[in-house]
């Protein structure tokens, strides 16, 4: 269908056709906004308009809507018209899905509920083996709003319990714990010997901020696990795997994929890594490394 049958859209077609008789047309173009408003259709206006064979005389670019080319970009035939959509077999497109679900024991989870209590920090157990989310908690203290900020965002996901250890649910994957910093720094040793093999104690921590996470889980998992088992999955190379980090829970993800790159806002621990340092999140760094190593700079 020609542009000058189409309802609404005038600006962003007036915009497409000035680029066009202006010869500033871009390599590309996003159509980006609400949901059913014709952002698909006015791109393949576009295409056919730029691909037409008679096109109208008329101010600006469009198309005939009826010429040999019009009709093959209509019916997806077009040699050079390509629709890329999801693929609902694959894993890489389409809604999220759990892949796989290591949980934490119920007995290191117990363990670690009780050892952040002793140590004075509110536990959530993070449940659910299909990606629900859920996030069980019993009582948050008044003086860490960090914490309940961080539930409450999730609020349709939270569960108010009691007493966590009587009532814990038979699918948690984790016990988080977060708060000011100096709570996180003196909890994170007592978990790590409290716990030993039962259980990995990652941190995340924010000194700009003055806050922190911990997050107990199973002993495999990681985030350096999940690159591994993605990568296996999809019959992918080490060297074609890139990771970017900025957190002590990323180190073990950097050194596992074939590129790994610290963000230069990053904990100093990942710095001490030696790899390449990016520019910082205000400087845009995850940006410049996908335009560097995605898209082909060097
Ligand atoms: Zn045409």
């Amino acid at each position: 269908m020609p542009f000058r049958d189409c309802i609404g859209h005038q600006q962003s077609i007036a915009l497409l056709q000035a680029a066009v008789t202006n010869e500033r047309l871009a390599h590309a173009y996003l159509f980006h906004g609400e949901e059913a408003i014709g952002k698909r259709l006015t791109a393949i206006r576009l295409a056919q308009a730029l691909n037409c064979e008679q096109p109208p005389e008329a101010d600006g670019l469009d198309s005939c809507g009826a010429c040999r080319s019009c009709q093959q970009i209509e019916a997806r035939t077009h040699p050079d018209f390509f629709v890329i959509e999801p693929d609902p077999e694959s894993d890489h497109d389409g809604p999220a899905r759990v892949l796989r679900c290591v949980a934490l024991a119920r007995g290191a989870a117990l363990a670690a509920i009780r050892l952040g209590r002793e140590g004075g920090a509110d536990p959530v157990a993070h449940c659910g083996f299909r990606g629900e989310g859920r996030l069980v908690v019993a009582g948050i203290a008044a003086d860490n709003p960090m914490l309940s900020g961080y539930v409450d965002r999730g609020h349709r996901d939270r569960v108010q319990v009691e007493d966590l250890e009587r009532e814990l649910p038979d699918d948690v994957v984790q016990v988080m714990f977060a708060g000011p910093l100096p709570a996180m720094l003196d909890l994170y040793p007592r978990l790590v010997a409290g716990l030993g093999a039962q259980a990995r104690v990652e941190r995340t921590l924010y000194p700009g901020h003055e806050m922190g996470f911990l997050d107990v889980l199973h002993p495999q998992v990681s985030k350096g696990n999940a690159l591994e088992f993605l990568r296996e999955r999809w019959g992918l190379a080490r060297e074609e795997t890139m990771a970017i980090g900025d957190n002590w829970n990323d180190r073990e993800m950097l050194t596992v994929a074939g590129r790994g790159l610290v963000m230069g806002n990053a904990d100093p621990a990942l710095h001490a890594l030696g790899l390449e340092v990016l520019p910082t999140n205000d400087e845009d760094g995850v940006a410049v490394a996908i335009e560097r190593y995605v898209l082909g700079g060097d």
